[in-house]
């Protein structure tokens, strides 16, 4: 092989690096020829997949020999009567990864800039690389977004700014009435994509409604997803809802089946399934409890996170500690890639996952 592909590359792409997914407990049990082990390290959801998925979803094979609606027009309109929007605000993606990369993929040139903040979500610099526009890091406050320094980040290059809330990997949240002071500080003519993936998550008389300001900010693209609390992670499915003519150049870009049948199927069911997603959180909010009770009572300092995963500080190195889990059978995620050395960040199990992890740290620290 005379030529060196990478050479030929994108500039941008020849920077990146290949996105580091949760360890897959298969792997895990390949390698080290163990079962029975606890996965805590995607923020997926533990309770399993709905019933009433299962049922929808067994119907639906018959179907899987056709293409799937390339519009979604079911779930489309479900979700614009759920957030009382028109159905040409949404648009469906293959997880609301996909819409992130379609975002950037539509608005972004390599002369752009895209700002986000540090120890923001790891999807944002790859599309913003792969596309060769220049990334905008602001320095975290607190884990958090420092939603004035990136105001003050702006320049007439900025064409995008990415803010995760709750975000992930820190769990931090922003209030309501920050976010739209920030808002009437951007031009127009920059987006403003709002990533709500743990939306269901957050408190619900802080979280507020966001989609109802797409109106005043025309410019404000929403993002949430079926992958968190409605327990679809596997199945691929998100969604923004923007203004129309946002959505219609959004349209333009995606790929015709970008949301499989199954997908569409699932989401149109778990939307339906409202006791599905009131145990999601109210198992999410005891387990957050348990494990951060735990952490005070072992003096480990920890993030408040309004998402479905806690971010501790394990006070020495999270890549040991999370080697160390492996071998009691425990996966969690080591953050050492956001900057973030010694710190893991833990999704909340089931109560017995949990236990799991507690006595597995508990081992591994000597705590
Ligand atoms: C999990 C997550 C998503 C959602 O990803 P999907 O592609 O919908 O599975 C989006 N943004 C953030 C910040 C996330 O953590």
């Amino acid at each position: 092989m005379s030529c060196d592909f990478l050479n030929i590359a994108n500039s941008g792409v020849q920077k990146l690096h290949p996105y580091q997914a949760g360890k897959p407990t298969d792997e895990l049990e390949r390698e080290l020829g163990i079962t029975n082990i606890v996965k805590l390290a995607s923020n997926e959801n533990p309770l399993g997949l709905s019933d009433s998925v299962k049922v929808a979803l067994q119907k639906e094979l018959s179907e899987l020999t056709r293409y799937p609606d390339a519009n979604g027009y079911y779930l489309k309109q479900a979700l614009a009567e759920k957030y009382a929007v028109e159905l040409q605000q949404v648009t469906l993606g293959n997880g609301s990864n996909d819409l992130l990369e379609l975002v950037a993929r539509a608005f972004v040139s390599c002369e752009n800039e895209v700002i986000f903040a540090q120890y923001a979500f790891v999807v944002y610099p790859i599309v913003t690389q792969a596309i060769g526009a220049k990334a905008v890091v602001v320095p975290a406050k607190d884990y958090g977004h420092d939603l004035d320094a990136m105001a003050d980040a702006i320049t007439n290059n900025t064409k995008l700014i990415f803010i995760a809330n709750p975000n992930n990997p820190t769990g931090t949240f922003l209030e309501q009435d920050e976010i739209k002071s920030f808002l009437t500080k951007v031009p127009e003519n920059v987006l403003v994509v709002l990533d709500e993936a743990y939306f269901e998550y957050a408190s619900a008389d802080r979280r507020g409604n966001a989609i109802e300001w797409i109106k005043e900010f025309p410019n404000l693209i929403i993002l949430r997803t079926f992958s968190k609390a409605y327990g679809l992670a596997g199945l691929r499915v998100g969604y923004s809802i923007s203004n129309p003519q946002i959505a219609d150049i959004l349209n333009r870009v995606r790929q015709p089946f970008n949301c499989n049948a199954l997908a569409l199927k699932a989401a149109e069911t778990i939307l339906q399934d409202e006791k599905y997603l009131q145990e999601s959180i109210k198992l999410n909010n005891a387990g957050m409890a348990d494990l951060s009770t735990f952490f005070r009572e072992h003096e480990l300092e920890y993030i408040p996170s309004m998402g479905n995963f806690i971010t501790v500080n394990v006070a020495t190195s999270g890549d040991k500690v999370y080697q160390e889990l492996l071998k009691e059978g425990v996966i969690v995620r080591p953050i050492t890639g956001y900057g973030l050395p010694n710190h893991l960040r833990i999704s909340i199990g089931t109560q017995a996952e949990n236990q799991r992890f507690k006595q597995a740290l508990v081992k591994v620290l000597e705590l």
